[in-house]
């Protein structure tokens, strides 16, 4: 574990003791903190407004019942909630996730992150985030539709444009996103487009939203590479995960010259030395929403395994897209040994705290997810511009300032870095650079 100075380890000891049971949460928080003994040395104020203690505790904390009916008539009860982590920079902002390991402890770690990486991103967007612990893996569309509706009946009372903007995560796709939309429309009476992000093209969405997040871990990515004067032609490269980030991660990477070869899902992963074949992949999770195995089972020279850790498969760069946690010690000291030089977090917190240090002792490049995995709310901030213009933007020219985001995200966590005199380490630089504008901005709103 990483030290901080007896000021932070009392803040931290107090969040740990208010919030038990929370594991994820405090892993967040810790991490956070391991960064921040310079920041907070050089800026007293911030020591004097409790910005700390502040920010670790939620400004609201919404949680709810979700009844609904499955098709066979039986009632369903499951647990909804919202985090409202902090709004100095603009309305909470943040996406959904609907999946059965959701509690309290992982919405507030996800909160807790998305606050730092949207005030990364230099937009106006405050840190939020919410879901359920309903499973969507095997219902129907129709009962899909109907726990949306459920969710959304009970949460439009706490969203809304200026207020708090949610969005996709794992579990929520555009048509969860649809659902959520037409049943908060429904009872507002209101077509408030810039109340949700992630919708679909015709009605209100913005292009590059889908691909945003992997495509800007991507560029993240190239960025790294560039600092260390490198780029993504020839190299290999392991996405795990097969949902949202590392579908268009592949998709860029592919495009920037890279051969990935190698995804997963729970079920397990599939190494295909050949290079991935996007459009089958895209066909079997985006369309057809069927298990991994699927694909080796239609493409010659690809192998699923499924017990087996997709991280033992060589590679030059990773990018861990799946879910927290999902890369530890001994995976990170496997990529290590196979001379991977560089890794992304295309998830949010996928690499466990001792990985981290493995790939910083190895001398790794590593992007941590709160700067790497930005592009997706930075493309809802531009769904959000859009939505309040009602305009509508260009592929060319909303992919563009994508790129140019992630550009300035990587400069701001590696100037920070250099500032304070640790050269190349982009965790503190993240933590720094983001934790500062905030900061900055709940100084001058005062004690609220
Ligand atoms: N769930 C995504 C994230 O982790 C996107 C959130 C959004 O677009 O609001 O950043």
């Amino acid at each position: 574990m990483g030290q901080f100075s007896e000021r932070l380890s009392s803040i931290f000891d107090d969040v740990v003791r208010r919030s038990p049971g929370e594991p994820e949460f405090h892993q967040a928080v810790r991490e956070v903190f391991e960064s921040l003994d310079p920041v907070v040395a050089k800026h007293p104020e911030f020591a004097e407004h409790k910005i700390l203690q502040r920010l670790c505790e939620p400004e609201r904390q919404i949680m709810f019942r979700v009844p609904w009916q499955d098709d066979s008539g039986e009632v369903q009860i499951n647990r909804g909630m919202r985090v409202q982590f902090n709004s100095a920079l603009g309305p909470y902002k943040g996406g959904l996730r609907f999946h059965p390991s959701v509690n309290l402890g992982i919405i507030k770690f996800l909160g807790f992150e998305q606050i730092f990486k949207n005030a990364l991103t230099g937009m106006p967007i405050g840190g939020g985030k919410g879901g359920s612990d309903f499973d969507p893996k095997g219902r129907s569309d129709q009962e899909i539709m109907r726990f949306c509706q459920s969710f959304m009946t009970e949460l439009y009372r706490n969203i809304g444009e200026y207020t708090d903007v949610p969005a996709g995560d794992i579990g929520v796709g555009s048509r969860e996103i649809g659902y959520l939309f037409g049943q908060y429309k429904r009872i507002t009476n209101s077509y408030e487009s810039g109340v949700i992000t992630g919708k679909g093209l015709d009605w209100g969405g913005a292009l590059v939203r889908t691909e945003a997040t992997g495509y800007g871990a991507t560029y993240f990515l190239q960025e790294m590479l560039a600092a260390r004067g490198s780029d993504l032609e020839g190299r290999t490269a392991v996405v795990s995960g097969s949902g949202n980030v590392a579908v268009y991660a592949v998709e860029k990477l592919q495009q920037l010259g890279a051969k990935v070869v190698a995804c997963s899902d729970s079920s397990g992963y599939v190494h295909d030395p050949d290079g991935l074949n996007l459009d089958l992949l895209k066909q079997i999770k985006e369309v057809e929403r069927a298990r991994i195995d699927v694909y080796a089972e239609r493409r010659s020279g690809a192998r699923f395994v499924a017990d087996g850790s997709i991280w033992d498969v060589p590679c030059d760069v990773a990018l861990p897209s799946a879910t927290q946690n999902e890369l530890t010690a001994d995976h990170a000291a496997t990529l290590v040994k196979n001379g991977c030089v560089a890794v992304v977090e295309g998830a949010n917190m996928p690499c466990t705290p001792d990985a981290v240090r493995i790939f910083s002792e190895a001398k790794v490049a590593f992007g941590p997810g709160k700067a790497a995995n930005a592009g997706g709310v930075a493309t809802s901030a531009l769904e959000m511009q859009q939505n309040a213009s009602r305009d509508s933007w260009s592929f060319e020219f909303t992919e563009a300032r994508l790129a140019e985001t992630m550009r300035n995200i990587h400069q701001t966590c590696y100037e920070t870095a250099e500032e304070y005199g640790s050269p190349l380490d982009l965790v503190k630089g993240a933590n720094i650079a983001g934790f500062h504008r905030v900061a900055r901005a709940m100084v001058a709103l005062g004690l609220i």
